[in-house]
C-alpha cells in the first residue's frame, strides 16, 4: 500500500475509529474471584465499567503505568493504587475477554500503547520486517527456553513454544541496549516491569546457538546507544 495511504488511514484511526471501544471483559480478582463488566477504551483513557461498583475505575491515560499483553484474550493493567496488604504494591488489574468479545486485535493494543506513552509488554511474538535471525535459548535461574530472535529495524522479537515468554520489543519504547559477552551469548536489557519495577531495567540473557553475527551486533549497539 502507499506510504500515505497508510498514514492517513493511521491518523484517522488513532483520531476516530476507535474514539471509544468496549470490550467485555471478566476481571479476575487476586486471588480468586472475579466480577464481570465493559472496559471502554477513548482518547481520554480507559473506563472499567461494573455493575456492584466496587471495582468500577476511570483511569486517565497518565495513570496508567503500564499493560501486559498475556495472549490474545488476556491483559493486565498496571495502576498507580497502593495496596496496603501487600505493603502498597501497585495494583495490577487482570483482565480476561469474554468468550462473546473478538480477541485483542493489533490496532486496538497499538492504539493503547501509543497512549500511554510509556514501555509495554507484549507476550505476542510476530515477525515483521526481520535483517537477522538467530537460533537462541533463553536463560533463566534453572534452565531456559528454546526459540528464535528475530531483529528487524523497528522490533525485537523471541519466538519460543514456552508462552509465558515470547516477546515483542519495539526497539524505541521497550529496549534499552543489547550486551554480548561473547559470541555466543548475548544479552537484551528492556524497560519491563520486574521484581524492582521499573526502576532497573529486566535483563533476558540468551545462549545463542549459532555464533553472533558480529557486524550486525555492533550495528544495532550503536543504534540503541542513540536512541533508535
Ligand atoms: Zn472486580
Ligand atoms: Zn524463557
Amino acid at each position: 500500500m502507499n506510504k500515505w495511504i497508510v498514514s492517513l488511514a493511521l491518523v484517522f484511526w488513532v483520531n476516530g475509529w476507535l474514539a471509544a471501544e468496549t470490550l467485555k471483559v471478566r476481571h479476575d480478582h487476586n486471588p480468586w474471584g472475579k466480577c464481570e463488566g465493559e472496559l471502554v477504551l477513548s482518547q481520554e483513557g480507559v473506563e472499567y465499567r461494573q455493575d456492584e461498583d466496587k471495582h468500577h475505575r476511570k483511569w486517565r491515560w497518565v495513570d496508567i503505568q503500564s499493560i501486559d499483553r498475556k495472549s490474545s484474550s488476556r491483559f493486565s493493567i498496571l495502576t498507580y493504587e497502593d495496596q496496603r496488604w501487600l505493603f502498597g504494591a501497585d495494583r495490577h488489574f487482570n483482565f480476561t475477554l469474554l468468550p462473546d468479545q473478538e480477541p485483542l486485535s493489533e490496532e486496538t493494543f497499538q492504539f493503547i500503547s501509543a497512549h500511554l506513552g510509556k514501555p509495554v509488554t507484549d507476550r505476542i511474538a510476530k515477525r515483521a520486517q526481520t535483517d537477522y535471525q538467530v537460533a537462541a535459548k533463553h536463560l533463566h535461574t534453572f534452565g531456559g527456553c528454546e526459540g528464535t530472535l528475530y531483529f528487524g529495524p523497528e522490533w525485537i522479537s523471541y519466538e519460543t513454544d514456552h508462552a509465558q515468554d515470547a516477546r515483542t520489543w519495539k526497539r524505541d519504547r521497550d529496549v534499552d541496549s543489547v550486551w554480548s559477552l561473547n559470541r555466543y551469548q548475548l544479552e537484551i536489557h528492556v524497560f519491563e516491569e520486574n521484581k524492582r519495577s521499573f526502576d532497573k531495567t529486566r535483563r533476558f540473557r540468551f545462549q545463542l546457538k549459532e555464533p553472533l553475527n558480529e557486524d550486525y551486533y555492533d550495528e544495532l549497539r550503536r543504534q540503541l546507544l542513540h536512541g533508535r
